[in-house]
């Protein structure tokens, strides 16, 4: 296993403060990330969601509720691009402006019909 090593080359890595292990951190965080994958793959925009949505029921709302959870949020955001609720609310009102809807996709291409109400 090696995780960390590899993310101590990146300066901006996040570092673990606490006692526990941070690899089962890693493991965990990168289990959540896989499984969405796995479900969501054709749709990024859809994966990232409902990633940051499990990371959250697994970890909790409060990113810095100790060093633990702390660090799981830190690694997902440097890993797995995790944004809090808040964020992807402005990521996707941005991306409503660009004309792409929730799933990533534009009027073209989203099957979802989030362009036929009008
Ligand atoms: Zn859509």
């Amino acid at each position: 296993m090696t995780l960390l090593s590899e993310f101590e080359l990146h300066e901006d890595a996040p570092v673990y403060q606490g006692t526990a292990s941070p690899e089962a951190i890693e493991i965990t965080v990168g289990k959540l990330y896989s499984e969405v994958v796995h479900r969501y793959s054709t749709y990024e925009a859809v994966v990232r969601s409902h990633f940051c949505q499990r990371m959250r029921e697994a970890y909790g709302d409060d990113e810095n509720l100790d060093p633990e959870v702390q660090y799981a949020f830190a690694f997902a955001r440097h890993t797995y691009d995790y944004v809090s609720e808040e964020e992807l609310l402005e990521i996707e009102a941005e991306d409503s402006n660009n004309g792409i809807c929730s799933h990533g996709l534009n009027w073209l291409t989203c099957p979802c019909g989030c362009f036929e109400v009008d």
